[in-house]
């Protein structure tokens, strides 16, 4: 029998796994398929001998884990992740083909989850399934994960983070989302982001009262003029440029590149140097300062009466480095005196400060199928389970190696409709996969992993299920912190 090599495995995975509907809707009703894709990549892995290890948080909600045993057991392991849910496909009508038929044509592979992840649960497949059957897995242990519910509420990494820390005995790097794809600069030169940090989050719950009445009827207070008037003032705010050393490196990286002047303390200079970067310049410029944007807005029942109470949240993201107290006192301040703000949530931006070994086997890796093209990190301006797995004293990076074309706009289709992958993209990961761990050799320093030391993942947060205070990571030279309002008014804040 002729085994097929995993170049042509990556292929025929991720149409398997994309005709799995794993839509995660946010409601554990009407969320399906994590559990039938475990099964899937389970039959796959036991195919040659691998026997994960399914852990279900909540009916349905499968992730599975999978250890590669290496040869060399005081080393570090590496901690290899993806999720199997996918967002919704709205407007499926609006797709070129069924988001979950797993169509080929035009030399892509199309449906939800071609870019997140499923192309890289493919990859994880037919890498590790090549390793054991040709004994060329890396000497050092290299533990797979898919994890379930990152695109809701982290019932896959967070539980296992949680409840199992021992299944990452040892990790002290982790590969995940969201990085590795090309971007094509002006000058033709190909650049590879890779995620070396991202943005924290907290959620001001914005609370409002007024009279109630009749609506034909004036009234002297209206909690909906508050809400909108407060919801205004903080949403439409702007934050100084602040840069982290990830942008920092990341912008003259670039400036370099195309030529173009880098001052740091020259906004317009910055921006500029984002712009020629197209689409994803469009995403990147979310790294360069805190925001604060208004997500839910909530006040009365019937079109007739006047509501005594308006609610709303705004969604804050907060660089690396900054003092969180001090951005609460000011979106506090932008707000004004008639509210009341609630902070259920607020976890800290973090930055990884290590593992250069790591960093020169992603660069090689890449190096190895486009010699000429940049590996630079980034910061993630959103979060991913890497929030979670930081946890653990894990420094994470967001690494899914794809060349694309220069026309291939990864960031529409991210989430978007007609969402694909380039077949070539599927295989030049597996190559690139292959030499990164060949090459990579992790430092001989223990493994940092310990107790589970800070709070949840950053997307959703339920309360209840935090243990321990925030970390405190490590402050990065030259970030800025916001200015101090100079009211000192304190309202309610938890
Ligand atoms: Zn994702």
């Amino acid at each position: 029998m002729v085994i097929p090599s995993a170049e042509t495995e990556v292929i025929q995975f991720a149409h398997d796994l994309i005709r799995i509907d794993t839509t995660n809707t946010g409601d554990p009703a009407t969320t399906v398929g994590e559990k039938k894709l475990a099964l899937y990549v389970t039959d796959r892995w036991k195919e040659v001998g691998i026997k994960p290890t399914l852990i279900e948080s909540a009916p349905g909600r499968v992730s599975v884990i999978v250890r590669i045993p290496g040869t060399n057991p005081d080393d570090p392991a590496a901690l290899w992740h993806a999720h199997s849910d996918v967002v919704p496909a709205a407007n499926s009508s609006d797709w070129e083909y069924g988001p979950f038929a797993g169509e080929i044509r035009d030399g892509h592979l199309w449906g939800r989850g071609a870019l997140d992840m499923k192309n890289m649960i493919a990859m994880q497949l037919a890498v590790s399934r090549e390793w054991v059957r040709k004994g060329t897995n890396p000497p050092y242990d290299v533990v797979i994960a898919i994890f379930a519910d990152e695109e809701a509420g982290s019932l896959g990494a967070r539980y296992l983070v949680e409840n199992h820390p021992e299944l990452f005995e040892g990790c002290n790097i982790a590969i995940g989302e969201v990085g590795g794809f090309s971007i094509a600069l002006p000058n033709g030169q190909r650049v590879y982001p890779v995620m070396a940090g991202e943005k924290g989050m907290g959620w001001a719950q914005i609370r409002t009262e007024g009279n109630s009445g009749h609506s034909a009827m004036a009234t002297e207070s209206s909690a909906i003029l508050k809400l909108a008037s407060t919801v205004g003032q903080v949403g439409e705010h702007t934050f100084p440029i602040s840069l982290t050393g990830t942008m920092r490196t990341f912008l003259s990286t670039v400036a370099e590149a195309l030529k173009l002047p880098f001052n740091e303390e020259q906004e317009e200079q910055i921006l500029d140097i984002v712009h020629q970067l197209g689409a994803p310049g469009k995403f990147l410029v979310n790294s360069l300062r805190n925001t604060a944007r208004p997500t839910v807005f909530q006040a009365g029942v019937k079109s007739n009466v006047v509501p005594a109470e308006a609610r709303g949240v705004v969604d804050c993201r907060i660089l690396p480095g900054q003092d969180i107290t001090e951005f609460k006192q000011l979106i506090e301040d932008l707000a004004g005196d008639e509210v009341e703000i609630e902070w259920p949530f607020f976890g800290p931006g973090w930055e990884n400060d290590s593992s250069s070994e790591l960093r020169e086997a992603i660069e090689s890796s890449i190096h190895a199928e486009d010699p000429d093209a940049l590996v630079v990190p980034y910061l993630m301006p959103a979060s991913t389970d890497g929030y979670t797995l930081r946890r653990l004293g894990i420094d994470c990076f967001g690494f899914c190696p794809m060349r694309l074309a220069e026309d291939f706009n990864y960031m529409a289709l991210f989430h978007g409709e007609n969402e694909r992958v380039p077949l070539e993209a599927l295989k030049f990961g597996v190559r690139a996969f292959n030499r990164l761990f060949e090459s990579y050799q992790p430092a001989r320093t223990p493994a940092r992993h310990g107790n589970v030391v800070a709070p949840g993942q950053g997307q959703i947060y339920m309360p209840g299920t935090l243990r321990g205070p925030f970390p405190k990571f490590h402050h990065v030279p030259g970030a800025h912190t916001p200015h101090k309002s100079s009211s000192g008014r304190t309202r309610r804040v938890c």
